[in-house]
């Protein structure tokens, strides 16, 4: 464990300032930043507390959709049930991440900022070489082991996945992050790894998130996220999908569709394709099961992860046809 300088904001205005400087983090729940102090993967001159500043941790729901504060814990959200009730894919993802334990401690903006589980990241002492953690130093996992790393999105510089689970729900529901004074679109908080895969965010020095907006729609409100992992509990996705669904009043055309996918890519994934295929069709087995797998038509396999491309339009279809009613 390293040394370093604790404050405490009492404000936003206050976290901002003192986040501005160099080397500062802020630190919420603390249930990433001190695991990855404690690795030596990060190490901050100044830790800045945000967890006590008032009215961060707001979950208020109305007809246009949901505000969910940065610092409400986890399993607060999952349990809300203007959340489960209008947002199933954020409850769900938010309910099937980490365990009780931690998700009574975690917030919002920590789970949203967490950073990959690539294990060669993780272990500066064994793995000088990555990217990400020190660019231009290589990347250990090329040519290492790959079995959780990404398939799509990757870059010459890194492969390793976006690890979280309610990132995946926020993207595939259009939602909005509020980020210091500005808002942009989740989808496009998340970065590309390319030659900078040190830039995980959108996230300026000094900015802070403060709430997350979902917009409710018929697509929100029939949503599900489905996620498969090596065991049931208390681990991250191999894959994963957000999917919402909007029938038509016939009840068989599939009027709006919005799939986002996890454990697989370098960062949460829309996938455009699936939903451009089936918008406007009627929902039928075979036709969801082809149309999923646009999903991979790009994906590039590693030594050790080639069942990500298999298993992608499984979790797809299975998600879309659950909540279709035919699975
Ligand atoms: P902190 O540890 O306080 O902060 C994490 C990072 O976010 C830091 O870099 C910090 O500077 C930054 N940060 C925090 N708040 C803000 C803010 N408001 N604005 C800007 N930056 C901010 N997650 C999943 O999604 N799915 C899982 O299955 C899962 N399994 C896990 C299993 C284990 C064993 C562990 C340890 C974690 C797991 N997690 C999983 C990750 C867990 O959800 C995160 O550790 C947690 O959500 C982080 O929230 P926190 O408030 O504790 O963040
Ligand atoms: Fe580092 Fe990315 Fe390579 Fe993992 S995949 S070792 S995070 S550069």
């Amino acid at each position: 464990m390293i040394d370093f300088h604790y404050e405490r904001a009492t404000n936003l205005d206050e976290a901002s300032v003192l986040a501005n400087f160099a080397d500062t983090m802020v630190i919420a729940g603390g249930t990433t930043l001190v695991d990855l102090a404690k690795l030596d993967v990060v190490r901050p001159e100044t830790v800045v507390d945000i967890s006590r500043i008032p009215g961060l941790d707001a979950i208020d729901v109305d007809a246009s959709g949901a505000m969910i504060g940065a610092l409400a814990k986890m399993s607060r959200v999952a349990d809300d049930p203007r959340i489960k009730d209008g947002f199933p894919a954020v409850a769900q993802s938010l309910s099937l991440a980490a365990s009780q334990q931690l998700r009574n401690m975690a917030t919002i903006g920590g789970n949203l900022m967490q950073r990959t589980r690539c294990s060669y990241f993780r272990d500066p002492a064994a793995y000088p070489s990555c990217n990400k953690r020190t660019p231009g130093s290589g990347c250990a996992a090329l040519g290492g082991l790959t079995r959780n790393h990404a398939v799509l999105g990757t870059s010459e510089a890194c492969i390793a996945t976006y690890p979280g689970d309610l990132a995946v729900a926020l993207v595939a529901l259009d939602a909005t992050l509020h980020v210091g004074r500005r808002t942009v679109a989740a989808e496009d908080f998340f970065l590309l790894p390319g030659e900078t895969p040190e830039r995980e965010t959108d996230l300026r020095q000094g900015e802070i998130i403060t709430a997350v907006s979902v917009p409710a729609s018929p697509v929100a409100r029939r949503s599900t996220y489905l996620k498969v992992r090596d065991r049931q509990s208390y681990e991250f996705a191999s894959a994963s999908a957000a999917v919402g669904l909007e029938l038509a009043d016939d009840g068989g055309t599939i009027a709006d569709l919005r799939v986002a996918l996890g454990g697989v890519a370098t960062k949460p994934w829309r996938a455009r394709a699936v939903e451009d295929a089936l918008r406007g069709t009627p929902l039928d087995e075979e036709a969801v099961g082809e149309a999923s797998r646009l999903a991979v038509a790009e994906a590039v396999a590693f030594d050790g992860n080639a069942y990500k491309i298999e298993l992608v339009p499984r979790v797809i279809a299975r998600a879309i046809l659950t909540l279709g009613g035919l699975a």
